[in-house]
C-alpha cells in the first residue's frame, strides 16, 4: 500500500510524511497503552471489588442465618415456680422443643440439659425431640421417665456446649458432617424472663443444607461461582461439586487468618476444572469459615474484551486518519515545490513561457513570485542573444557570399591564369567557406526559429517527388562513397499537408546524414507507412549509429556525438534540430531508432 502511495511522490514528501508520522502515531499509540492498561487495571480491580461485595453479602446472610438459630435456642420462660412448671413437668419441655422444631426447619434435634443437682440429673437430658428424617413434620419424643429410652438421655457435663452454654456463653460447635450433610451443635442458656436463675441448657443441631444454598444463590457474571468451607477445608456447600479446597493453598492461607483481623485476599489459580480464576476469599469472623469466590478470567475478562478491541478500532481508525492527513499535508507543502521543478524543467528546455503559479500565500509563494521573474530576465537575455546572433549571421551572409563569389571566378581562371598549387589552395579555401556559409544559414535558420518566425506554406504535396529529387541532388555524394539510395514506392501513397521546400529542407538534412555517418560503402533505404492519419516516412542506414544517451540528446541545438568515428566528419549540431522545429511547425514528430555500430532510423511523421 505504502510502496503504491509513495510512487509518484519524492523524498521530500517521504520526509514529511515520516516526521508528521512520528509525531501524530506516537502519541496514539502512547494513549492506547495507557488507556489499556488502566482498563486492565481498573477492571482487576473493580473484579475483586464486585467478588469482595457479593461475598461480604453472603458472610452477613450465612452469619444471619446462624445467628438467628442461636437465638431461638437462647430461651427466657416466664415461670411462677421453675420447679414445678419446667423441671418437674416434662410436657412443658416438650412442648417448648416441638415449637421449637416447628420454627426452624433447619434444627434437627434438640434438648433439655439439667441444670439443678437437687433431682441427680445435672448435666443430663431431660428432654429430647428429633425431626423424623423420613418426614420432617414428624418428632420422635424423648423423655427421662421413658425409662427404657433413659439411657440414649446421656451425661453432658464434659461436653463443650454444655460448659459454653452454662456460663451464658453462646456455643456453636465445629462442622460435623452425618448423613443429613453438615450440621453445627448449638447451645445457650435458658432462663426465666425476671430471673437470674439458670434454668436448663438448650442444645440443638443445626443443618448447613442453607449454608450451601446461600453460596449456590451468589452469582458472577456468567460462570463465576461460590462456595463455603469450615476451619478445616472441607466444603460446607453448595454440595455436589468437589472444589478441591482440601489441596488449595490459597485457602490454606485465609483460614489461617482467624481472628487476625485482616480482611480478604485474591488471587489466580487453576480451579478445580482446570480454569484459570481470579479468586477472592474471606473469612467469616465468629464461625472461623471461609467463602471463596472464583471467576474463571474467561468470563470475567469478557468485559473488558470488548473494551480492548473498541480501543483498537478507535487507534487503528485515529492511525489510518492520520496517515491519510499526512499524505494529503505532505502534498499540500510539496506541490508548489514540484510545480516550481517543473518550472525549472521548462526554463532548462529555453522554455520561458510558463511561468509557476503558486498561491500558498507564505515564503513559497514569494519564491514562486521571485522564480516567476528571474524566468522574465532570462527571457529578455535569450532575445537580446538570438537578435545578437541573427543580426550577426545576417551580416556574415554578405561578405561570406562575396569571398565565394571572388574565389570562383579566381579559381575559374576569369582573374588571370592560376598555377595548380594556388588553385589547390583556393578549393580548400572554398571548401571552408562553403562550411561557413552552411554554418550561417544554419545560425540563421535557428534564430529565426527561436523567434517564431520560420516561414512555413502548407499545402497537400506528393513526397514521393520531393524524395525522388532530393535523391538525385544528393546522388553525387552517394556515389563518392558508393553508397546506394534506394527508395521502395507506396502503392496509392496519399498526399501530406507540407511546405514542400520545407520537406525537400527535412530530407536533404536526413538523407545526407545517412550518408555523411556510414564510413564505408552502404546502403540506405528510404520507405513509407500509414498510421493514424499520418505519413511515416523512414530513413534507414547501416551507419556507425549511436548509443542510447546520445539518442535521448539527439534534435537538442549544437549537439554532436563525440565519437572516434564521428571525430573527422565535419557539422554544427544544428541540422537536426532545425529539423525537429520545422516538422513540429507542419504538426509532425520524429524519432530515431538506433543501434550504436548497426546503424539507425530516422522516422518523422506528417499529417494527410
Ligand atoms: P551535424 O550533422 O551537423 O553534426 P546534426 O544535427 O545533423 O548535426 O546531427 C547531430 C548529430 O547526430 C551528428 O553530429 C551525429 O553525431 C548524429 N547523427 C545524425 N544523423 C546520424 C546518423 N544517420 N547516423 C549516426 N549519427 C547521426
Amino acid at each position: 500500500m505504502f510502496n503504491n502511495l509513495f510512487k509518484f511522490r519524492g523524498r521530500l514528501h517521504k520526509k514529511i510524511f515520516s516526521m508528521m508520522l512520528a509525531v501524530g502515531v506516537l502519541p496514539i499509540i502512547l494513549a492506547g497503552l495507557f488507556s489499556l492498561y488502566s482498563v486492565i487495571n481498573s477492571h482487576n480491580a473493580s473484579l475483586n471489588s464486585i467478588e469482595e461485595n457479593l461475598i461480604n453479602q453472603k458472610i452477613e446472610e450465612i452469619n444471619g442465618f446462624v445467628s438467628d438459630a442461636v437465638s431461638t435456642i437462647k430461651l427466657r420462660v416466664g415461670l411462677s415456680d421453675i420447679d414445678k412448671e419446667f423441671r418437674d413437668d416434662l410436657g412443658n419441655q416438650t412442648f417448648l422443643l416441638n415449637s421449637f422444631l416447628n420454627s426452624n426447619a433447619a434444627i434437627q434435634d434438640a434438648s433439655f440439659i439439667e441444670l439443678s443437682e437437687l433431682r441427680g440429673n445435672y448435666g443430663r437430658e431431660t428432654t429430647r425431640i428429633i425431626r423424623n428424617s423420613d418426614s420432617p413434620g414428624d418428632f420422635i419424643l424423648i423423655t427421662k421417665d421413658e425409662s427404657r429410652e433413659k439411657d440414649s438421655l446421656r451425661d453432658q457435663t464434659n461436653l463443650p456446649k454444655f460448659k459454653v452454654a452454662k456460663e451464658e456463653g453462646e456455643y456453636v460447635s465445629p462442622v460435623y458432617f452425618n448423613s443429613q450433610g453438615p450440621m453445627v451443635t448449638i447451645a445457650a442458656l435458658v432462663k426465666p424472663n425476671n430471673n437470674e436463675t439458670k434454668i436448663s441448657v438448650l442444645s440443638a443441631e443445626l443443618s448447613l443444607a442453607e449454608v450451601g444454598d446461600i453460596a449456590r444463590r451468589a452469582k458472577l457474571g456468567k460462570t463465576g461461582y461460590l462456595y463455603v468451607v469450615d476451619s478445616t477445608s472441607r466444603v460446607v456447600g453448595p454440595d455436589g461439586i468437589d472444589f478441591n479446597s482440601a489441596n488449595n493453598p490459597f485457602i490454606k492461607k485465609i483460614l489461617a487468618w482467624q481472628d487476625s483481623g485482616k480482611s480478604g485476599i485474591y488471587s489466580r489459580y487453576e480451579n478445580y476444572a482446570g480454569e484459570t480464576v481470579a479468586a477472592f476469599a474471606k473469612i467469616i469472623p465468629n464461625l472461623g469459615w471461609g467463602v471463596i469466590a472464583e471467576w474463571p478470567i474467561k468470563d470475567a475478562d469478557s468485559i473488558i474484551n470488548s473494551l480492548k478491541y473498541q480501543i483498537l478500532l478507535f487507534s487503528v481508525g485515529v492511525l489510518i486518519a492520520v496517515i491519510i492527513l499526512s499524505v494529503a499535508l505532505a502534498d499540500k507543502i510539496i506541490n508548489p515545490i514540484k510545480k516550481l521543478e517543473e518550472g525549472t524543467e521548462f526554463v532548462a528546455k529555453g522554455k520561458f513561457d510558463a511561468p509557476v503559479d503558486i498561491k500558498t500565500g507564505d515564503e513559497i509563494e514569494d519564491l514562486g513570485v521571485a522564480f516567476n521573474k528571474m524566468t522574465e530576465g532570462l527571457k529578455e537575455l535569450q532575445a537580446l542573444k538570438d537578435e545578437f546572433v541573427f543580426i550577426a549571421a545576417h551580416e556574415l551572409k554578405t561578405p561570406v557570399a562575396a569571398i565565394k563569389g571572388y574565389l570562383s571566378i579566381i579559381n575559374d581562371g576569369l582573374a588571370g591564369p592560376v598555377n595548380d598549387k594556388v588553385k589547390d589552395f583556393i578549393v580548400k579555401v572554398l571548401n571552408a567557406n562553403a562550411r561557413l556559409i552552411r554554418l550561417v544559414e544554419d545560425l540563421l535558420e535557428v534564430a529565426r526559429s527561436e523567434a517564431g518566425r520560420i516561414k512555413i506554406d502548407v499545402a497537400p504535396i506528393d513526397i514521393s517527388l520531393v524524395i525522388k529529387e532530393t535523391m538525385g541532388e544528393l546522388k553525387p555524394l552517394a556515389d563518392e562513397k558508393s553508397i546506394k539510395v534506394n527508395y521502395e514506392e507506396f502503392a496509392g501513397l496519399p498526399k501530406v499537408l507540407a511546405d514542400a521546400g520545407r520537406v525537400r529542407e527535412i530530407l536533404v538534412n536526413l538523407i545526407g546524414n545517412s550518408i555523411k555517418y556510414t564510413l564505408g560503402s552502404g546502403s540506405v533505404d528510404i520507405s513509407h507507412e500509414v498510421a493514424e492519419n499520418n505519413l511515416v516516412t523512414h530513413i534507414k542506414d547501416h551507419g556507425i549509429g549511436m548509443s542510447k544517451e546520445a539518442q535521448a540528446k539527439l534534435f537538442t541545438k549544437f549537439y554532436r556525438v563525440a565519437t572516434k568515428e564521428t571525430a573527422n566528419i565535419t557539422g554544427t549540431g544544428l541540422g537536426l534540430f532545425i529539423v525537429k522545429q520545422i516538422i513540429e511547425k507542419m504538426g509532425g514528430k520524429i524519432w530515431v531508432e538506433s543501434i550504436e555500430g548497426q546503424g539507425s532510423t530516422f522516422s518523422f511523421s506528417l499529417p494527410l
